[in-house]
Parts: structure tokens; sequence; C-alpha cells
């Protein structure tokens, strides 16, 4: 399983603000019901203005299961934190928000499957063909990578 799924540390870790204009309710924006103002020109997720905080977006308990149940409309700022080792690289906000939440740091080892560096047509020749062949891109979460952030 992906960690992030079983994670949710850093969706209750940080202010988590955006410009206003990722907000509009077309085109996929963050929803704005769920955001509150910053200042002049930024939003922020409700929940997380201060800290302690928490996302109202986040559905989990916080180490063992956890989903963003806006992922496909959530803000720049949460696509841009990667999991530490996700991409072969350390990420200090995973770290931080993992410890800080009394959960140990992710490794390269909490990463079986084939890294990023594998390119996407490289992962896809490795996997079994569906029945009726393989589109391209794939769905969203096909490859196994479909997590909070
Ligand atoms: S990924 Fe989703 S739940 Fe986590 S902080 Fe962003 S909007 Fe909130």
């Amino acid at each position: 399983m992906h960690p992030c799924l079983s994670c949710g540390a850093c969706c209750s870790a940080y202010r988590v603000a955006f410009h206003w204009l990722e907000s509009a309710d077309c085109d996929n924006g963050v929803p704005v019901h769920l955001t509150e103002p910053l200042d002049r020109h930024r939003l922020v997720m409700r929940g997380t203005r201060s800290m302690p905080g928490r996302c109202t977006a986040l559905d989990a308990n916080i180490g063992r299961r956890a989903r963003c149940t806006i992922y496909e409309r959530r803000p720049s700022v949460c696509r841009d934190v990667s999991a530490a080792w996700e991409n072969g690289r350390p990420s200090p906000q995973c770290e931080r928000a993992r410890i800080a939440h009394g959960l140990v740091p992710l490794t390269p080892n909490d990463w079986p499957w084939p890294r990023r560096a594998v390119s996407d047509a490289q992962l896809l020749d490795a996997l079994e063909p569906p029945p009726g062949g393989r589109s391209w891109p794939p769905e969203h979460g096909a490859m196994g990578t479909d997590c909070v952030r």
C-alpha cells in the first residue's frame, strides 16, 4: 500500500495557504466552502489557519489510514509536497510532519515497487496488459501510485 494512505501527517501539520484563483469552483478548483480568507490574495484550507490544526478535507486516522476527500481538486501546495523517498529524495516537510505525529520517517525501503526513476512507459511494459489492450495515458491510480498528495 502507498505509505501516504496510512499517514495523513502532512495534512495536519502545516497551514495550507494558496492564491484565491485556485479556489474557483469552475475548472475543478478547490471547493470554496472548504476555505477561508487568509489575507488579501490568499485563502487557507479550513482547519489549518493555525497549528495544531487539521485540514477539513482530510479523512484520516493519522498513522493508520488517510485520504484527501478533494484529491483531484486539492491546492497546488498539496501537490508540491512529496512523500520522503518516493522519488528517491528526502522530503523535509514529510519527515517533520511524521515526527510531529510520532511516526517514524519514511525510508527508501518503504517504496518496494519500481520508483519514478523508471519511466512510466517502462513501468507499463512491466505490467501485464489488461484484457482488450491498454490505453494511454492510464486512468488515475492505474499504476498504484494513488495517494493523498
Ligand atoms: S491534500 Fe487534501 S486533505 Fe491534505 S492538506 Fe491538501 S486539501 Fe487538505
